[in-house]
């Protein structure tokens, strides 16, 4: 029977359950398998479906409805040919048990992402396994203890990070049982180096850093930082979450980082927000080579590729298969059609972008920026002056910059920051749309403070309490 109804409100409201009779005996299946209960199934037409869900996707917002200038997270448009080829087909159903000789082309394409992601990095080797940023750091450390240990460190049990670093650092550096150490920043935002020679030692087992850091402030200290570390015996891991502020500029590995991650869901083609598949790639200096995990990918004799498993160094495995294919492919597809004239213009105009913003910004007087003022393709600004005076803080005008259909830079973060706005224009913005921004963020400086408290008021979710949704969690719904 067809219903006919147009729905305000969203469709759950309406659900028509028709429950279905139990279930005759079927023919072969036992008993024991069978439903016992009767099955509620919702019953509703097409237009309905279409509608309901479509409604949902207009309550979201993506990089597709407007600039995402999400700080640290580079949520740069990424170009529909390359989700257009990942759906074809011939890889999209490839599957990971298939013969060898039946997805020499899937090979193929792993095998030479390696090397353009080496090339672009200035590494050796890269693994394409990590399935996100983090999973590389944490690969990064294995790989830096598999290493302590293979030359009898057995002492090495610290990692050092500046206190710009990412959460996600200190956080995989426990996980793989190490001791961390935060290092203080100097009032230029970059890396202390009396604070680091003090704290390396002959326990310290790797220094993580992000290079250009989360403040946006490339360390040009980094070649007497690396000297320094690798001095005392420590490895120089780098988290490349930044890499869109550098492609085709300078290398981590010319730097002399020895281990280091890609985040190929951030500067190379995978769109990402709400948790989907990511990349994490680790490249690494050919003294690590024998710890990376296994398969490798390998050409033999007869010049077909395979999976090497035949590695007696190797840490293991550390993901299913390979990898998350359709993401690499994403990025081997992006880096062909960019070239590396390509990728270079794409960081040069995300950190022209990113001082436009900042300078026109800055000269409105309405927010700071605390350190140096140079900055690569994000920049961090500070509302604690709005928060002294009207006590209008960095939430407030996140959630109003919802209210005129704009996406919040991140907030609180980096820490040494206070009142922390974080934003990250990325290479694909407008200068329309660069300007649109900045008129908002300096008109909500002069808005009332109740109206800037109160936002949003245009969302379909009005603000939520955010305590609330983390210290209750109601992660299941209940048909009836
Ligand atoms: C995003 C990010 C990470 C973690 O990457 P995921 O892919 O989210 O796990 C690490 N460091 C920095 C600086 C980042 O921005």
């Amino acid at each position: 029977m067809f219903k006919f109804a147009i729905h305000e409100e969203p469709l759950i409201n309406e659900l028509v359950c028709c429950t279905s009779e139990k279930t005759e005996d079927v023919k072969g299946v036992p008993k024991s398998l069978q439903k016992k209960n009767t099955v509620i199934i919702p019953n509703l037409d097409e237009t309905q479906v279409v509608r309901h869900f479509h409604r949902l996707s207009q309550m979201n917002f993506g990089i597709d409805t407007g600039m995402y200038p999400l700080g640290s997270c580079t949520m740069k448009y990424n170009p529909k040919i390359c989700e257009y080829i990942a759906s074809w087909e011939k890889f999209a159903c490839t599957h990971p048990y298939q013969d060898m000789s039946t997805v020499q082309g899937n090979l193929q394409i792993m095998f030479e992402l390696e090397r353009m992601l080496c090339e672009i990095a200035g590494m050796d080797y890269f693994c394409l396994q990590p399935a996100a940023g983090a999973h590389g750091e944490f690969l990064g450390l294995l790989l830096t203890r598999a290493y302590h240990k293979y030359n009898g460190d057995n002492e090495r049990n610290e990692v050092i990070l500046p206190d710009t670093a990412h959460g996600t650092n200190p956080a995989s550096a426990s996980m793989a049982g190490y001791k961390t150490i935060e290092i203080p920043s100097t009032n230029q935002g970059t890396i202390d180096l009396n604070a680091l020679e003090k704290t390396l030692s002959e326990k310290t087992a790797c220094f993580m850093l992000t290079n250009p850091n989360t403040l946006g402030i490339f360390e040009s200290d980094i070649l007497e930082v690396q000297k320094m570390v690798h001095k005392s015996g420590a490895l120089l891991y780098y988290d490349g979450a930044n890499m869109n502020a550098i492609m085709g500029k300078t290398r981590p590995g010319d730097m002399g980082f020895d281990i280091i991650h890609l985040n190929l869901h951030k500067t190379f083609s995978t769109p990402h927000g709400g948790g989907g598949p990511g990349s994490g790639p680790v490249g690494i200096k050919m003294k690590l080579e024998k710890f990376l995990p296994i398969p490798r990918i390998c050409k033999n004799n007869d010049d077909e590729y395979i999976f090497d498993y035949d590695a007696s160094e190797s840490i293991g495995k550390i993901k299913s298969f390979y990898g998350n294919f359709s993401v690499l492919l994403k990025t081997y597809v992006y880096i062909l059609m960019m070239g590396g004239n390509g990728l270079c213009q794409a960081s040069e105009i995300a950190v022209l972008n990113s001082n436009y913003m900042k300078k026109k910004i800055l000269d409105s007087g309405k927010y700071e920026m605390p350190f140096k003022n140079l900055r690569k393709h994000e920049f961090v600004l500070s509302c604690e002056k709005l928060k002294q005076e009207k006590d209008i803080r960095a939430m407030d005008v996140a959630k109003r910059l919802l209210d005129n259909g704009l996406h919040p830079p991140t907030v609180y973060f980096p820490l040494i920051v206070k009142e922390a706005l974080m934003i990250e224009p990325t290479e694909s913005e407008s200068k329309k749309d660069l300007d649109k921004y900045i008129e908002t963020l300096v008109k909500i400086a002069d808005e009332k403070p109740d109206v800037v408290k109160n936002a949003p008021v245009n969302t379909p979710t009005k603000r939520l309490d955010e305590v609330s949704a983390t210290k209750n969690q109601i992660l299941t719904w209940k048909m009836i």
